[in-house]
């Protein structure tokens, strides 16, 4: 039987634990330390508490690893990847940004575009919509969609994963940009100067985009813009909450990326230079704090 290993028993790790153990897999599921996780659903009384195993003291080499941690939390785990893997082992990096590949020295890593929406407070983790995973299709990947294919897990292998991947990135950057900087939520988004901001964040996303080769029409910034008038307005993005809890930002892997390959190609995009360089500011402490 395959064995699973997951990092970062959270909002996204926990549910893929989860949907495969339910499903009869082998699921490890690693955490900082040994302890527990509950997982439960808006509505439904009925909720699964997960086993967690300490990162630190597993010495497994599983056959697929899921990497769920968020990109800020990369560091602290990478020292352990030799004693969860070996060099037949199949990892999928599950976050959101790019750029984050570059880190691993693992041969057969792979990055999940991931369409699971959730939240961990404490050791309970509430899951909200999805399970789906997008991930580029070739030999390893198809082997996985095999392994797992008795479970609820919804994983797709798309040619065009790179739009896909870019798509996410486009998403998360205008809504996460304004939400974490005002410190508010959806709500915002009743304010037209907000819409304009979110417009032109997304136009010069789209500008990047095509300079690294993926072409976007002009009209998705409308279908994206749809997508967050679809959201209630009292809901808060990933980075609005780790700005409102003190959290790192994942700015580096999101704006930061698309500053950098903008840079790269001396592109003229005014909005993101300078919602960049903001969130950058906001995570600048003073000495004595
Ligand atoms: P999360 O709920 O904060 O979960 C991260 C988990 O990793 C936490 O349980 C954390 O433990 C654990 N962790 C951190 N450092 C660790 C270490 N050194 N060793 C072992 N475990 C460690 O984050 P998430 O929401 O699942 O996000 C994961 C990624 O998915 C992010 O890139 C995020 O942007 C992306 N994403 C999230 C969603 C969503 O709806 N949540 C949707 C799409 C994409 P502690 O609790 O002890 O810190």
């Amino acid at each position: 039987m395959h064995t699973f290993g997951i990092i970062g028993p959270g909002a996204v790790g926990a549910v893929i634990a989860e949907t495969l153990q339910d499903s009869g897999y082998d699921v490890t599921l690693l955490g900082r330390k040994t302890g527990k996780v509950q997982i439960k659903r808006a509505g439904i009384s009925a909720s699964t508490i997960l086993p967690v195993k300490a990162l630190s003291q597993t010495l497994t080499a599983f056959d697929y690893l899921f990497i769920a941690v968020k990109g800020t939390q990369l560091e602290g785990i990478l020292p352990f990847l030799p004693q969860v893997t070996d060099k037949k082992s199949i990892c999928i990096l599950c976050q959101n940004g790019h750029g984050q590949l570059e880190r691993f020295t693992l041969p057969n890593t792979y990055q999940a575009v991931v369409y699971i929406s959730g939240q961990k407070k404490e050791q309970v983790v509430t899951h909200f919509r999805d399970r789906t995973l997008i991930l580029p299709k070739n030999d390893a990947t198809t082997m996985l969609q095999q392994a797992i294919a008795d479970s609820k897990l919804d994983l797709q292998l798309h040619d065009q994963y790179l739009y896909d991947l870019w798509y996410k990135l486009l998403v998360n950057l205008a809504i996460n940009s304004v939400t974490a900087l005002s410190r508010n939520t959806a709500i915002i988004l009743k304010e037209a100067k907000v819409r304009q901001l979110c417009r032109k964040l997304l136009h010069e996303g789209i500008t990047i985009a095509a300079a690294e080769g993926i072409d976007f029409e002009e009209d998705i910034i409308e279908e994206i813009m749809q997508i967050y008038d679809g959201y209630p307005p009292y809901m808060g993005t990933s980075m609005y909450y780790d700005i409102m809890n003190q959290q790192p930002l994942e700015t580096t892997y999101i704006q930061g990326y698309l500053y950098q390959r903008s840079q790269a190609h001396s592109l003229d995009t005014p909005c993101l230079d300078t919602v960049y360089s903001l969130l950058v500011a906001s995570e600048i402490k003073n000495e004595k704090d």
